[in-house]
């Protein structure tokens, strides 16, 4: 079943408003089942929303709508929707009846224009909206089914989870569904990745695999069409396991795993706690391992960069005031030098002493971050027992 959103509003061409709908609507829709292969943005304009109601009729078996349902003059969605269709606007007194209960429930006068969501095609099927004024439509037509929701977010999304999707597998009796999972990488690169498991992505067809890289991490989707959760989980733990084994110990965790929660978990594993200590980052490791509310960290500083502790890369004495302040198991310093676009790792712990040194191209807020995943990620493999180059 191939489907088509088409996003209504002009202020969405404009840039005054981000269209978060399409990528509420694009998700739903792949999880469950559902293809999608056009997204189209249209201004309230009469002709051209016509144009492109009617291009994707032509090429999708559903096509579903976002905004212009309201009640201003601007808004023609179901007007350009009776055109199109030809069938003409009727009044709904169910419709109109809902509408005057919700405005003497919320004790507000219902205006003239309010009457115009009382209208729908003729044969159209209303869809309850109980976060707002506009009801959505189904339209069953020839060529296929137009669906309308508002363009409120609060209005359409659950509109789309409780009543759109149920109607839609009802409808095309939908028996598989998307199930995914993301592998994170880091440290990594994204070509490093792609060079490693190219033949996978390649060959994979269900689960399909798609790479996404960001500063923080890649991450490896592996989505699988199934019919139950089950055969999902194992169809992606065959693919997972492929790649476990391509890239041993590089997965640092998946789905809404973070880097530092994991690092917190090895801690927590021996009983570690840990302070930190930063140059050229902004304090990011702490901001991290406390946004993370990491249960080991007892705390950490952060050093300018012409301080007399970094330019002599004193880490000695560093770990002692890290020592002397917070008393943790564990000292993480991560010393960078501007001039010479170098940042060096130290990691003490009750057992060892490690040193690692790395280069990065400049000192600006996307390498700040590198800095601070590529240190934790060293100081994850070194928990692990890994001694590789990252
Ligand atoms: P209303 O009854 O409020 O007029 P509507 O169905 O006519 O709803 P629009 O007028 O197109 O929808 O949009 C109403 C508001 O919803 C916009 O001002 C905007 O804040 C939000 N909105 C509309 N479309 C989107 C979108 N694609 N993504 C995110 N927000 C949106
Ligand atoms: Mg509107």
């Amino acid at each position: 079943m191939k489907a088509e959103i088409i996003m209504i509003g002009t202020e969405l061409l404009l840039g005054q408003i981000v269209d978060t709908n399409a990528a509420y609507m694009a998700k739903t829709l792949a999880n469950n089942g559902v293809d999608l292969y056009f997204k189209t943005t249209v201004g309230d304009n009469r002709e051209r929303i016509i144009t492109v109601l009617d291009t994707a009729l032509n090429r999708a078996d559903v096509v579903l709508t976002s905004g212009g349902l309201g009640p201003t003059e601007d808004d023609i969605t179901r007007e350009c929707i009776a055109e199109l269709t030809g069938r003409p606007l009727e009044f709904r007194t169910d419709l109109y009846e809902q509408l005057a209960a919700r405005f003497a429930r919320m004790k507000r006068p219902m205006t003239d224009n309010n009457r115009k969501q009382a209208f729908a095609p003729q044969g159209a099927i209303p869809i309850p909206n109980p976060h707002g004024t506009a009801p959505g439509l189904i339209v069953e037509d020839t060529r296929g089914v137009i669906i309308s929701m508002p363009g409120v977010p609060r209005e359409l999304i659950p509109m789309l989870d409780d009543q759109v999707i149920p109607y839609l597998i009802r409808r095309f009796n939908i028996q598989e569904r998307l199930f995914c999972r993301v592998l994170k990488v880091c440290g990594i690169g994204e070509s490093r990745i792609d060079a490693v498991i190219g033949d996978l992505i390649q060959e994979s067809n269900n689960p399909k695999i798609g790479l996404l890289a960001s500063p923080d991490a890649v991450r490896i989707r592996l989505s699988a069409k199934a019919k139950s959760k089950e055969e999902a989980e194992q169809l992606l733990d065959e693919l997972h396991k492929k790649i476990e084994e391509r890239l041993p110990h590089g997965i640092m965790g998946i789905d809404d795993d973070t880097l530092e929660m994991v690092f917190d978990r090895l801690l927590q594993s021996k009983s570690w706690t840990l302070a930190v200590a930063e140059t050229s980052t902004g304090g990011l490791l702490a901001h991290r391992l406390t946004v993370a509310k990491a249960s080991q960290f007892r705390g950490g500083i952060v050093l300018p960069v012409n301080s007399p502790e970094n330019q002599h890369k004193d880490f000695d004495l560093i770990a002692g005031s890290l020592r002397e302040r917070f008393n943790a198991d564990c000292s993480l310093i991560l010393l960078s030098d501007i001039q010479q676009n170098m940042s060096q790792v130290e990691w003490r712990t009750p057992k060892d002493c490690t040193k690692w040194q790395y280069g990065f191209a400049s000192p600006d807020d996307i390498n700040a971050a590198r800095c601070a995943v590529i240190a934790l990620e060293h100081v994850r493999r070194n928990l692990l027992g890994v001694v590789d180059d990252v």
